[in-house]
């Protein structure tokens, strides 16, 4: 039989759960690796399930300099945002994969009469295959853990390429930054970090690692394990 778990903020435990009826739940566990070797005595195999947010601008669209805050105002700015294809493709992969559950986390400007719409034009276009409950959007400023469904927890990832979002997000959860190019100048940030410009099969691959346990910085990644229980 297949277990699933995730983790579950009211009991502070992994709840273990029948994929084919989710709402059956089979146990709890203080850790994944206890749930895992519970699930192997019992000849199961069990899947931690982990949700990947993921940022827009300067993440999925190329990050695009203005000289005025008027700008971002404009009709057309946010609608017409330059993909970064391989971040994209990376993102559709590991929406396919079992055991991740993708959600597109933005910030917008809240007292723009075009910014929210043209963003979920843009997902429309760009990633069509994430439904309007996986986007979630909060107004500039505020803190991206509060619109996370259920509260975040210890299985949550964050890719972004803004420290602060990340800061506020890790610990509990795990914040990936985005090394866009323009971004990291002050180094601030001392977690696992991923470059932009690599295949979207690597780029994948290094995301899903993180979640895994094995940090990756840059384009140096080292083995050893998270000390942190998961
Ligand atoms: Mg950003």
């Amino acid at each position: 039989m297949k277990q699933y778990a995730h983790w579950d903020k009211e009991k502070n435990a992994y709840r273990i759960y029948d994929p084919n009826s989710p709402n059956v739940t089979l146990g709890y566990a203080d850790s994944a690796s206890e749930a895992k070797q519970r699930a192997a005595d019992e000849d199961s195999e069990l899947t931690v399930e982990k949700r990947l947010f993921v940022d827009m601008d300067g993440t999925l669209a190329v990050f695009r300099p203005v000289d005025t805050m008027e700008t971002l105002y404009e009709e057309g700015y946010f609608a017409n945002l330059e993909p970064q294809p391989d971040v994209i493709d990376a993102v559709a992969e590991l929406n396919r994969r079992e055991g991740f559950e993708v959600y597109i986390l933005s910030a917008y400007l809240s007292d723009s009469k075009y910014a929210l719409a043209e963003k979920n034009a843009w997902l429309n276009k760009y990633l069509p295959f994430i439904d309007d409950a996986h986007r979630l959007f909060v107004p500039c400023g505020t803190d991206k853990t509060t619109v996370v469904p259920g509260g975040i927890g210890r299985e949550d990832y964050l890719l972004d390429d803004y420290t602060a979002n990340l800061l506020a997000w890790d610990p509990p959860g795990h914040g990936i930054k985005l090394l866009n190019g323009i971004n990291h100048t002050k180094g601030t940030w001392k977690k696992d970090m991923i470059r932009h410009e690599q295949d979207s099969d690597v780029l994948a691959g290094k995301i899903a690692s993180v979640t895994f346990g094995r940090h990756v910085y840059d384009d140096k990644s080292r083995t050893e394990r998270d000390e942190i229980s998961r």
